[in-house]
């Protein structure tokens, strides 16, 4: 017999007995969601402001995703790339259309699509460029979160997803993000660099923004040095930012065209994750051109789970769901009202300090300590007030609604945030 949850605290004792400890939730036992909203055990209602992690996007259990599951589901799940199936082609086209490349290669999680990425430009470096074997190296940032296998955890600077965990896996370089001296200069000095991984916004390092041309010039001087630059948008991507795509920028398309030849920056990979399926499965993709994607081939590289069609219909209604509802414009226009009501709020606060992001993918950083508990204690506090958010630091809260919110909810969200706060600095001990 399967036990059935009759209780917050018997859920988490569930947990805490039978499960590896290698998260620490709020205490908080989520049982239902539906767009912006999502419901405890005993059925408190909140607002979602993490949307796990910029995975539901979309909202959750959007319909018309579900939809696409459940029909997909009775008819074919998996058949494995042993055979084709029917719905992998339209999904390739739909997906290499929509995001402007040649090809895709479907895997599941982040990580895998990162690692796809890491292996398609090690491969790239040996079979176009020349590189000795074994020699290339590819540049990464400080303060980077790419996944969490043991080749991405090797040029990971958080102790506590890297410790214990070796040996590492060698060829990466590490150079400061927003830094566009250090990378000119590291793959100036260095002929057997392939590729420069980078996140455009570094989401779990607290939202931190580059400048705005950061991620433009930084794809000139990869240009220049023959260098394929590799987009991290996992997280930043699927409208979150406010477009699209975070490399979109600044533009001023509104959102509507994304890839405005003159403000939007092709990477040479894109690697997508989390809202590309709006949180209803795992579905992951590295997107490249001919000339790069075809370095891969057969038994090369795979996953038995990558591109079923089962994802693949899900993908694709998550996709037509960030068009039709507009979800770009929508991040665009609630984000600037989001940090034009905290930037008001900071003004008399004593213990937020600033807040920055694009789009709806923002953060508040506190007048604490990283290592303190400060944005924890809040994140406890705005659970009471019926809001649900996550530190990424002992002094850094990440706002992250889903992104099918509406203006007034928004206001209602920020009202909740700042009645919180202003009553935490009331007990407040720095
Ligand atoms: C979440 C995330 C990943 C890893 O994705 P998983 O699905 O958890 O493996 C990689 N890069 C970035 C930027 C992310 O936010």
């Amino acid at each position: 017999m399967v036990d059935s949850i009759k209780s917050s605290k018997e859920a988490i004792e569930l947990e805490d007995k039978h499960g590896a400890y290698n998260y620490h939730p709020l205490p908080v036992v989520l049982s239902k969601g539906e767009g912006v909203h999502v419901w405890d055990v005993e059925g408190k209602k909140y607002y979602d402001f993490l949307s796990s992690y910029s995975a539901v996007n979309q909202g959750h259990c959007h319909p018309k995703i579900v939809g696409a599951l459940s029909e997909q589901a009775q008819t074919m799940t998996l058949t494995s790339r042993a055979f084709y199936n029917d719905v992998l082609g339209v999904y390739e086209k739909y997906i290499t259309e929509y995001f402007g490349f040649d090809k895709v290669l479907p895997m599941n999680t982040g990580a895998e699509a990162v690692e796809t990425a890491i292996k398609i430009c090690r491969k790239y470096a040996y079979e176009r460029k020349g590189i000795p074997e074994n020699e290339a190296k590819i540049v990464i940032c400080e303060n980077n979160f790419h996944g969490r296998t043991t080749t991405i955890i090797s040029f990971s600077n958080d102790e506590g997803a890297r410790k214990n965990f070796g040996p590492y896996t060698p060829g990466f370089i590490k150079i400061p993000f927003n830094d566009l001296e250090a990378l000119e200069n590291v793959l100036k000095s260095d002929k057997n660099i392939s590729g420069f991984l980078v996140e455009p916004i570094q989401g779990e390092a607290g939202v931190v923004t580059p400048d705005d041309n950061f991620i433009a010039k930084a794809k000139e001087i990869c240009s220049q040095n023959d260098v394929l630059m590799i987009a991290d948008e996992i997280q930043t991507g699927i409208a979150r930012t406010g477009s699209l795509l975070a490399v979109c920028g600044n533009c001023s398309c509104e959102g509507k065209c994304e890839r405005q030849e003159d403000t939007y920056t092709k990477p040479d990979m894109l690697v997508l994750g989390k809202a590309i399926s709006g949180g209803v499965y795992p579905v992951s993709a590295v997107l490249a051109d001919n000339h790069i994607m075809e370095v891969i081939q057969p038994g090369q590289h795979g996953s038995t789970f990558g591109g079923n069609p089962l994802g693949s219909k899900v993908a694709m209604a998550a996709l037509e769901v960030v068009v039709d509802e507009n979800l770009s414009q929508n991040a665009r226009k609630l984000g600037e009202l989001f940090r034009e009501r905290m930037e008001k709020f900071i003004e008399k606060s004593e213990s937020v300090k600033l807040v920055r992001g694009r789009g709806l993918l923002n953060a508040i950083v506190i007048d604490d300590t990283q290592e303190s508990s400060t944005a924890w204690d809040i994140c406890m506090a705005l659970k009471e007030n019926g809001l649900l958010a996550k530190p990424t630091h002992g002094n850094i809260i990440r706002f992250a609604p889903p992104l099918v919110m509406t203006e007034e909810e928004l206001h209602e969200c920020c009202d909740i945030i700042e009645k919180t706060i202003t009553e935490f600095e009331k007990t407040w001990e720095k």
